[in-house]
Parts: C-alpha cells; sequence; structure tokens
C-alpha cells in the first residue's frame, strides 16, 4: 500500500494512506489543495497543491475531485471598500423596511 507522508503544523510528519487523503483540484488552479485529518491532534489539515503535488498524489492513487471556484471570486471590484460605517448604515435601513412592512402588515379598522 502506498504512503503518503505529510506534515500537521501541530504534530510535524505524518504517514497516510490515499484514503486518509482528499485532493480537491480548483477550476483556477491556485486554489487546489488537499486535506487530511491528523491522526494524532484530530485536527483537519489543509495545504496548497501545485501541479507537482497533484500529480504525485494522483499516482499514489488518491482520487482528485475538481471543483469550479465561483466566478465573482476572480472578478475585479471597483468602487471604495465596504467600511462598518456602511454596514451599520444598511442595517438601519433594514430596520426601516421592517417597520413599514409592518405597518403595512396592521389591518386598517374602521
Ligand atoms: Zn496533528
Amino acid at each position: 500500500m502506498t504512503t503518503i507522508k505529510a506534515s500537521c503544523p501541530t504534530c510535524g510528519e505524518v504517514e497516510l494512506t490515499p484514503a486518509d487523503v482528499s485532493l480537491m483540484v480548483c477550476s483556477h488552479a491556485p486554489m487546489s489543495y488537499y486535506a487530511f485529518q491528523c491522526g494524532t491532534c484530530c485536527e483537519e489539515v489543509r495545504k496548497p497543491a501545485d501541479d507537482h503535488v497533484v500529480s504525485l498524489l494522483v499516482s499514489g492513487g488518491v482520487p482528485a475531485q475538481v471543483w469550479e471556484l465561483p466566478a465573482e471570486v476572480l472578478e475585479v471590484k471597483s468602487g471604495p471598500v465596504l467600511t462598518y460605517d456602511d454596514l451599520l448604515d444598511f442595517g438601519l435601513a433594514l430596520s426601516r423596511l421592517d417597520e413599514l412592512a409592518s405597518v403595512a402588515a396592521t389591518p386598517v379598522r374602521a
């Protein structure tokens, strides 16, 4: 059986089997990663997987799961950065909508 050596940031070097590793290959290559649960500390370890790592893991028997990066992640953002004040104003605007909705939902008494 293939043994895969990886490292846990807490425990150091660990040995894994292909079944222990999840390989997530992204349509946007820099977002590809592999993950495993460390057998010592039980934390999930997630690390980037470049083309070389993807090839090594696939050749070691780890099935690649392909995932698509949502297109909006790569959109160029323009305009000013959203601030806490913007969020507070938005929250206040939403509460005003609630007040309007409650008034509209109140039955009219004749
Ligand atoms: Zn660990």
